[in-house]
């Protein structure tokens, strides 16, 4: 019956106050082009450089920069030798190569599952999207860089901090700006707004921009930090926690020191440890934010999520992130990029040999899969909404994740799609919000596809359909309250939903602008609309950004500031001596326990 649920009982779409029309159903939307072979526009990795050098040194003006579309090629994408890859030939500089998957099967069914994306097509290929071509869709995510200081130095870093010779730094009038902007533009979707760097929470503003965007209507409020300042200074944590920070998307590696060793700190990982008791203890969730790269620190991603099992009462999602070759490894040899690159079929079958569990070809899904459940929450909330729900239309080539069931308590754990139908629940779903229904009969639906799709005889000892329901309703902010504003995973269930995610962020080497358009993201008051990859990577437009726009240079700000410090040459950082609560293991694989607990 719901397979044909919204040809049957097709209700009338609402028109909320956030969206510019009537809500949009599967069927009006349109989809990108994917499979293999296919052809894409992609940017010569040598050229971009030579044009945005000219622009930094002043040969060339932006506007022009922008007009000539710098560094344009074609590219291939297609399957050879078991793998699937980009191949692209400048007239200039030759030949590139590089890998997007090592396991074709694996991307097909990533692809597959894509459930259709909520824009029309830019009218232009390249940055600067005006907000108009936009129909329903948002970026899910408005990064914020409040500075380029960081009181590290590691190697990769993706923004070049500290070796630019420049200070770029927001003043509280541009943070409010960027906020306020972002407030303005339809479809005014809910955002994770994410302060970033650099190091954030060196801003002078940190605290103060935290409390303006949860003001402003934003729920989800976050900070992308090394740490060092919640491992150093707890109180900093529960000042972050009562203006609103909701969680740390935190840098985190390896579960060992030597794993963080070439991020130049001889003791980070007890700098991370200390990070996630401190925010844990202010009640801040913890995102354990890793960049992969091949041979460095993927055998890592087993232990990673085993510590993030361990630790599920603080940690609530694991964000691998592959290693992006831009900032300072963009002139990285084609040695080490073969050597070094890591794609997120990597991962599924890192995770899957590493941990015993998971299997790439069921467990893993495109992120933007979760669509089918913003579209219902969109429906259920109506026309009154002041935000559509928070909604994450990126390609598949660019992001997925999978979910584990653990008990906080116990430590048991399930992959989700063990004992739950997700292909068919995703489905169930897009029907059920293409229905346009009311609240009632929707939930109603929605519990009929749960039950449907829910095996009990496959679930873990002592979790039955009746906390899955409640669970699932608070995952999708619908338990009480406003729908969608709710703090997701709430503390008061023992088992978690633990998400772990692979974001694959372009370099010049893999560009995709067909991967770009469909992330588009509200970089406030600089360069209006642009996505993640087309700031940082690519053409760059940060390096471009900052200079024009920097705010001191270094030793300028030095005169004026003083010096804070940076944290290099495998110094070891002082840390408080409290007992330590967060799980660890000892060589064995056998669990250490808290400290507090012994
Ligand atoms: S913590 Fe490391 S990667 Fe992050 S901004 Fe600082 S130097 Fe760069």
């Amino acid at each position: 019956m719901l397979e044909r649920y919204a040809e049957l009982n097709e209700g009338k779409a609402p028109h909320p106050k956030w969206a510019p029309a009537p809500l949009i159903r599967k069927r009006e939307r349109t989809f990108p082009t994917l499979g293999w072979p296919r052809q894409t526009d992609s940017l010569c990795p040598e050229c971009t450089k030579e044009a945005r050098e000219k622009v930094l040194s002043g040969a060339q003006d932006l506007e022009a920069f922008i007009a000539s579309n710098p560094g344009e090629v074609r590219a291939d994408i297609i399957e050879q030798d078991g793998r699937v890859l980009m191949v692209k030939e400048c007239p200039r500089h030759g030949r590139f190569e590089d890998v997007l998957s090592i396991d074709p099967a694996f991307l097909a069914r990533i692809e597959d599952l894509f459930p259709g994306r909520d824009y029309e097509a830019p009218p232009t290929k390249l940055r600067n999207h005006g907000s108009s071509t936009i129909k329903y869709g948002r970026g899910s995510v408005l990064t914020v860089d409040l500075t380029n200081r960081c009181n590290m130095m590691c190697d990769p870093c993706f923004m070049d901090a500290n070796q630019v010779g420049f200070v770029h730094e927001l003043g509280w009038e541009d943070v409010q700006q960027i906020l306020d902007d972002s407030l303005s533009i339809k479809p005014r979707r809910q955002l994770s707004v994410q302060f970033s760097g650099g190091e954030p929470t060196l801003s002078p503003h940190f605290i103060r921009a935290v409390k303006y965007a949860r003001d402003v209507g934003y729920f989800c409020v976050q900070c992308a930090s090394n740490g060092i300042r919640f491992a150093q200074e707890p109180e900093f944590c529960h000042e972050a926690k009562r203006a609103g920070l909701r969680l740390c998307y935190l840098q985190f590696d390896g579960v060992t020191n030597e794993a963080n060793s070439h991020r130049k700190v001889g003791n980070l990982y007890d700098v991370k440890l200390r990070a996630i008791q401190n925010l844990a203890a202010a009640g801040i969730d913890v995102v354990l934010v890793v960049t992969v790269v091949n041979g460095v620190n993927n055998d890592q991603v087993g232990p990673i999520v085993q510590f993030a099992i361990d630790n599920a009462d603080k940690v609530t999602v694991v964000s691998f992130q592959p290693v992006s070759f831009t900032g300072r490894d963009e002139d990285i040899t084609l040695e080490n990029r073969l050597a070094q690159r890591y794609t997120l079929s990597h991962l599924a079958h890192d995770m899957h040999d590493q941990l015993g569990v998971t299997e790439p070809m069921r467990d893993w899904f495109p992120l933007s899969a979760m669509n089918p459940f913003s579209d219902v929450v969109d429906l259920m909330q109506g026309a009154g909404s002041e935000f559509g729900a928070l909604k994450c239309g990126c390609h598949p080539n660019c992001g997925i994740g999978t979910v584990l069931l653990v008990n906080k308590r116990t430590k048991q754990m399930a992959p989700l799609a063990e004992f739950l139908n997700l292909e068919q629940i995703l489905k169930d779903m897009q029907q059920i919000a293409d229905a346009g229904r009311t609240k009632p009969e929707t939930l109603a639906a929605m519990a009929l596809s749960l039950v449907r799709n829910f095996d009990p005889s496959r679930a873990p000892e002592g979790y039955g359909y009746t906390e899955f329901v409640k669970q699932f309703l608070s995952q999708i902010g619908a338990r009480g309250g406003e729908v969608g504003a709710s703090e997701g995973d709430a503390k008061d269930f023992e088992w978690r939903f633990l998400f772990v995610a692979g974001m694959w962020f372009q370099d010049l080497f893999n560009y995709d602008f067909r991967r770009t358009e469909m992330c588009i993201i509200p970089y406030g008051t600089q360069l209006g609309e642009i996505s993640f990859c087309a700031y940082n990577t690519g053409v760059g437009f940060r390096q471009i950004v900052e200079k024009m726009k920097h705010t001191a240079t270094v030793a300028q700000w030095y005169r004026e500031h003083g010096r804070h410090p940076v944290y290099a040459k495998n110094q070891h950082l002082p840390l408080p001596q409290s007992p330590l609560t967060v799980v660890t293991r000892q060589n064995d694989g056998r669990r250490r326990l808290p400290i507090a607990a012994e």
